[in-house]
Order: C-alpha cells, then sequence, then structure tokens
C-alpha cells in the first residue's frame, strides 16, 4: 500500500512512534507497532493501516492507552483512531513478526527467578492453602490438583509460587515449562506466520508439568484460547500437570468462555488474599533480615499498618528505606520510617476524597448514599468502583479508610475495585475515556 504524507505528516508519525517506543519493550515494539503505519490524519480522525485485523484488534484491546498517549504527546488529541487493514490479508499471513522472537521464547529459563523459591515464601493465613496447593501439586504433579488455578490482585505472589514449583520439580527430574501467558500468545501468533505447528505443539505438549502466569491475557485472542483450549486437552487427558494464575477467578476474566471456564473446575481454585497485620510484620522481618538492615519491632509495625495493598509494595517500600538509611547512615527506627512513608505520599497529587465523590456522582448522575449501598446493579457499582479507583490514585488514603468512605466496604473490596477498573480501562473504550474526562475535571479544579 502506498500512501502519500506531507512532510509534516510524516514527521508527526515519527514522533508518535518515537513516543510508543518509550513506553513498550523493543521485543513489543517490533511485534505490534513497527509495521504500523499513518494513512490519514485530520482534525477529526486518524486512520492506521495496520497489516491485519488480528494485529489492529491485539493492539485495541491492549495498547490503545499507549497509542492515544504517544499521539497526545506528539499534540494529536481528540481524534477517533480508525484501524485500516488490507482486505486481502489472509488469516495465513497474519502479524508481522520478526524472525528472533521465536528464539527468544524457546529459553524458558531466563525468566525463572531462582529467590522465589520455596524457602523464601512466607505463610501466613493469606495464602496458606495456595501455599500447600502448590507444595502438593510439586510433590506429585498431575495426580494431587489438576489443575491448579491460583488468583489474586497483583504482588501477592502467585509469580512467586509458580517459580517455586518450577524449581522444586526441575530438581526432582520432571520436565517442566514456565511462561508468562503473553509469552505463549506471542510463541503462538510467530507460529501462525511460521506454520510448524509441530514445534509449537511438541513444546508444550511433551513435558510433565506446564505452569502459565497471568492467564487473564487469553482475554485478548479468542484464537490464542481455542489453541490453549487444545493444550489443555492434550495434557490432562495423559494426567499431565497444568498450573495456572490469573488476576481475577476464571468467571472474571473477560470474554472467557464456559468451557474454558469449566475445564479449570476440575481442579483447585484458590485465591491469595493481601497479608492481614501478623503476616506483614513477619515478612518485613523476613526481607529485611534478607537485606541486613536492622529494624524496630515498632517501626515494622508501623509499616505493616500503613502499607497493606501488597507484598510488593512492601518491598518496594523497604528499598527506599534501606536507601535511605545507607545514604545518612541512620538507624530505621520509627521516626524514620514515618519520615519515609510521609515524604512518599506527599508525591501523590492530593486531591480530597470529597472532591473524587463529588465529581463521580455528578459525572454519572448517581446519589452518594446509591454509591454507599449494597446495590450491584452495573449503573451503580460502575461509579462506585471509579470512585474507589480514583481514590487510590489520587489521595493517600489507606485502602481501609478509602472503604469507609465508601459505605463501610473492607480494603480487599477497594482493591479488587482498582484493580477492576485498571483493567477496564485498557479493554473498554467508554471506559478509558470516561476516566480520562473524570480525571481531568479532577486535575483542574486542583490547579486553584
Ligand atoms: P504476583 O505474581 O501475585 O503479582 P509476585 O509473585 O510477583 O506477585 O510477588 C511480588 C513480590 O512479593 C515478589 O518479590 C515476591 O517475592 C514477594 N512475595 C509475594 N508473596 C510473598 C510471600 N508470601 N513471602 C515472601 N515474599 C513474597
Ligand atoms: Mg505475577
Amino acid at each position: 500500500m502506498n500512501h502519500y504524507l506531507s512532510a509534516s505528516e510524516t514527521k508527526t508519525w515519527i514522533l508518535v512512534q518515537d513516543k510508543i517506543k518509550e513506553k513498550v519493550t523493543p521485543q513489543q515494539y517490533t511485534t505490534w507497532f513497527s509495521s504500523l503505519n499513518l494513512i490519514k490524519l485530520d482534525t477529526n480522525e486518524i486512520h492506521i493501516h495496520a497489516p491485519n485485523s488480528f494485529c489492529s484488534e491485539w493492539i485495541e484491546n491492549n495498547y490503545l492507552d499507549i497509542i492515544t498517549s504517544s499521539l497526545e504527546e506528539a499534540s494529536i488529541s481528540n481524534r477517533k483512531i480508525i484501524f485500516i487493514n488490507d482486505n486481502n490479508s489472509s488469516s495465513e499471513q497474519k502479524p508481522s513478526i520478526q524472525n528472533n522472537t521465536s528464539s527468544h521464547y524457546t529459553d524458558n529459563h531466563t525468566h525463572i527467578n531462582k529467590n522465589y523459591n520455596f524457602d523464601n515464601f512466607l505463610v501466613g493465613p493469606c495464602n496458606r492453602l495456595a501455599h500447600a496447593a502448590a507444595l502438593a501439586v510439586s510433590e506429585s504433579p498431575g495426580t494431587a490438583y489438576n489443575p491448579l488455578f491460583i488468583h489474586g490482585s497483583v504482588g501477592l505472589g502467585k509469580t512467586h509460587l509458580l517459580h517455586a514449583m518450577f524449581l522444586r520439580l526441575q530438581e526432582s527430574g520432571h520436565k517442566v515449562l514456565y511462561l508468562p501467558c503473553e509469552s505463549f500468545v506471542n510463541n503462538y501468533i510467530s507460529t501462525i506466520k511460521t506454520g510448524d505447528w509441530d514445534s509449537f505443539r511438541n513444546k508444550y505438549r511433551q513435558i510433565d508439568v506446564l505452569l502459565i502466569d497471568d492467564v487473564h491475557f487469553l482475554a485478548n485472542s479468542q484464537s490464542t484460547r481455542e489453541e490453549f483450549f487444545h493444550t489443555f486437552n492434550a495434557l490432562y487427558t495423559r494426567q499431565k500437570q497444568i498450573v495456572l494464575s490469573s488476576d481475577c477467578p476464571p468467571e472474571e476474566i473477560p470474554t472467557i468462555e464456559e468451557r474454558l471456564i469449566s475445564r479449570f473446575r476440575w481442579g483447585l481454585i484458590t485465591r491469595v488474599d493481601p497479608p492481614g497485620f501478623e503476616t506483614s510484620v513477619a515478612i518485613i522481618q523476613k526481607k529485611t533480615a534478607l537485606l541486613k538492615m536492622d529494624i524496630s519491632y515498632e517501626a515494622a509495625c508501623y509499616l505493616a499498618d500503613n502499607v497493606v495493598s501488597s507484598i510488593r509494595e512492601i518491598e518496594g517500600t523497604l528499598t527506599n528505606i534501606h536507601k535511605y538509611a545507607t545514604m545518612n547512615k541512620s538507624k530505621v527506627d520509627l521516626n524514620l520510617v514515618k519520615q519515609i512513608i510521609r515524604g512518599f505520599s506527599k508525591q501523590k497529587r492530593s486531591i480530597g476524597i470529597e472532591k473524587i465523590l463529588n465529581t463521580v456522582t455528578k459525572y454519572y448522575g448517581v446519589q452518594l448514599s446509591q454509591l454507599h449501598s449494597k446495590r450491584r446493579l452495573r449503573s451503580i457499582t460502575l461509579p462506585r468502583q471509579v470512585a474507589m479507583h480514583l481514590a487510590r490514585k489520587f489521595t493517600n488514603l489507606s485502602l481501609g479508610e478509602i472503604g469507609g468512605y465508601m459505605g463501610g466496604r473492607d480494603h480487599t473490596t477497594v482493591m479488587h475495585a482498582d484493580d477492576k477498573i485498571k483493567k477496564l480501562k485498557s479493554l473498554d473504550r467508554n471506559v478509558s475515556s470516561t476516566l480520562r474526562k473524570i480525571e481531568d475535571t479532577l486535575t483542574k479544579q486542583n490547579e486553584y
């Protein structure tokens, strides 16, 4: 296809591509963005040529935010984005992937973090069942729970458990494959191009244990789900173990078919929850010991009380404290911890919760009492979840405090709401544009 662009349009497009490059990995860039071309740009619309519908669909589902923000950074805003494909693009020539990508995914060992082992995993009420199931499966794969499905919000140890299983199973001589779901998807796509289905199927089917991380990624591609379904069946009928992780329970993965959900239910579905106070303290003590950092008990308690959303967040805060204390050669006591936590929260743009509630209720035309209520109509749950998401983003309130403002909901509800909206934001154009509008209003109001 030949398109004639003016010099300034060409320059703009190069700028947009540069902006995209800043936001994605080189591999994502070559896979999805390098073959996009600008066709037409006017005051209302931007037409982008993608090699095929699979590619444009994937970008719309996964990377629309990146495209929109990159366009905005190149001063192109409020345009409708329209993807154009060649009419004759047959399914055989689907995505454009550089040849080197498939080899990247054959070496799965590169993805394993040796520190994510069972010894370093701290067990508490929030993850006891998931941990026990992971151990049982590692002891006798294919017999204990098949499949094992672990779900929960980000940063709660799902990947850690899957890596621990990989390490244990490999030690006991099993043929085991771990991969993030995105790799499965990419590998599937590159196989469409090469047509080498034998090696694709051999790779996934001639193993004892398949560990796939973040299967909610399957939501984005129907044809990959199809292939995954066959892989699942092939392994399952030969009593090979399948372990899956996801940020939500199977039935909440958007667009997933009932037949896959019911497969996942054949085994054990277990959830990891955010750590409670005591587990958080224990995790803090374990991690500080690993960092060889002395922390007073009361400082650890203060941290546990104030950083509750995820274990990853606890780790992040500890790393910051560690850096600060080493740099300033200071003791890690309660004062220092308070000072650092406060310092970091200041970096958030502070917008009051009242302002958020006002703006959200006004935008959706609902009453505050409806947000507080237990009603589960989408017309009310959506604004309710949006309010919780925005409160997480713009205020310094803890999850529990936000729950308090939302009619006395507990901190896991707030966390799930926040996750849900983050996910919807990348899947649903209406939601992402609504959020942008509300956030604009909030930040504008905040300027004076
Ligand atoms: P997820 O995959 O659920 O998003 P990760 O497995 O990546 O979360 O965990 C985030 C971080 O928290 C990792 O560094 C991991 O080692 C740590 N972590 C999570 N759970 C535990 C635990 N129970 N004990 C020790 N560290 C943990
Ligand atoms: Mg993970």
